[in-house]
């Protein structure tokens, strides 16, 4: 019964028709874009994090680190937001023990078992 009675009207008058008929067009012209990406829906600390990012920054340490030699060259960068910081090594792959000692600000140290180096780089947190 109220279909019928919204077709009556639809066909007795021409104005609502032509309103009836952009409504749908608007509708869609909004979902033309499509889901909103993770950037533009984003807020707060997520949409600093992503910013950062397109800065080639990683302030949470989200991302994989990257793989260092162990060198005195190519140290194994350590972050740290004070003066020293308790480092664990794990000298070989298989070990079971790890090897724990202070590593302290200045120049790269060397695990007291394998030898390898590490380097205490200050690193200033985001907030
Ligand atoms: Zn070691």
């Amino acid at each position: 019964m109220a279909g019928r009675l919204l077709l009556r009207a639809y066909r007795a008058a021409p104005q609502l028709r032509s309103s009836v008929l952009t409504r749908p067009l608007l509708r869609s012209a909004t979902t033309v874009r499509g889901i909103p990406t993770d950037e533009e829906q984003a807020t707060g600390l997520e949409r600093r994090t992503l910013q950062a990012f397109k800065q080639g920054k990683d302030p949470y340490s989200i991302l994989k680190p990257k793989h260092y030699a162990g060198t005195k060259e190519d140290p194994h960068i350590v972050p740290c937001i004070g003066t020293k910081r308790l480092v664990g090594c794990l000298c070989e792959e298989d070990n079971t023990a790890i090897v724990w000692f202070w590593l302290h600000e200045g120049e790269a140290q060397r695990c007291p078992s394998c030898g390898s180096h590490y380097k205490l780089i200050h690193h200033e947190l985001p907030h």
